[in-house]
């Protein structure tokens, strides 16, 4: 689903993700965590090509993005194909929920306003919230809103799944209900690359954690393994720092 080769990304003279090397099959989950600064928001903001890259090579569902961005047929191909779920919800908040949903479908994939309304019902029912349809994203809780976000992203039939700290902007009452929305997903084999802080939950639905140190993946292996028997010095005191 996803293969990325030898990948490098710069920012001016700062060298962010250094000689990448990752591989995600269809209907894996993979988490990635590492310290403040290392290049886990860069990594997978790469993946949908919301940032590009100098050198190296990226194919997301087939789809060959290019360094410096010169792929733009495939670059729209993948933004129709990776949906992603922020830290902060990007709601537009001048439409309700419902339109919210609606409006990629029906602009981009061309969806009749019945289809289209009736998926977004679904997925709302799916997430918890069918009876928030018509209010304004400033009426709901945040919880509530990283669940239409998820909504949203869903309703473009993604073939995968990028998530950028999705909870960390949440009270942590409302933490519970995003992840479970996310375990669900995850059952249903949905292909998905989580950026998180929320190790309990990463130990549990993923099939693999990657650990980022200074832009390079340090170290990467099952939950368990990782977790319970960190083989690179630096897992090990990012790990003590955190679990
Ligand atoms: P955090 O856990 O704080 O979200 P991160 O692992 O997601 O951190 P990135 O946001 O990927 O880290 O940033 C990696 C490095 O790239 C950091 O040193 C950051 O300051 C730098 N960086 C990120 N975005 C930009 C940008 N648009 N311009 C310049 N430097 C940037
Ligand atoms: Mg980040």
């Amino acid at each position: 689903m996803v293969r990325m080769q030898k990948l490098n990304k710069h920012f001016g003279s700062l060298h962010v993700l250094n000689n990448i090397d990752l591989d995600i099959v269809p209907g894996e989950v993979v988490v990635i965590i590492g310290a403040s600064g290392s290049g886990k928001s860069t990594l997978i903001r790469c993946i949908n090509g919301l940032e590009e890259f100098q050198s190296g090579t990226l194919s997301v569902d087939g789809n060959i993005l290019k360094p410096d961005g010169k792929s733009s047929k495939a670059l729209q191909t993948i933004r129709t194909e990776v949906g992603m779920v922020f830290q902060q919800f990007n709601l537009f908040p001048h439409l309700s929920v419902i339109d919210n949903i609606t409006l990629a479908p029906m602009k981009v994939r061309g969806w009749r306003r019945d289809d289209a309304l009736a998926t977004a019902r679904r997925l709302l029912e799916r997430v918890g919230i069918a009876d928030q349809a018509d209010k304004y994203p400033g009426q709901l809780s945040g919880g509530q809103q990283q669940r239409v976000a998820l909504a949203r992203a869903l309703a473009m039939e993604p073939r995968l799944m990028l998530f950028d700290e999705p909870t960390s902007a949440l009270d942590p009452e409302m933490i519970g209900e995003v992840l479970d929305a996310m375990r669900e997903l995850a059952k249903e084999g949905m292909t998905m690359v989580i950026v998180t802080h929320e190790m309990g939950f990463a130990r549990e639905v993923a099939d693999r954690i990657i650990f980022i140190h200074k832009g390079e993946i340090a170290e990467q292996g099952t939950p368990e393994a990782l977790f319970s028997a960190p083989q690179n010095d630096h897992t090990r005191s990012f790990l003590a720092r955190v679990l």
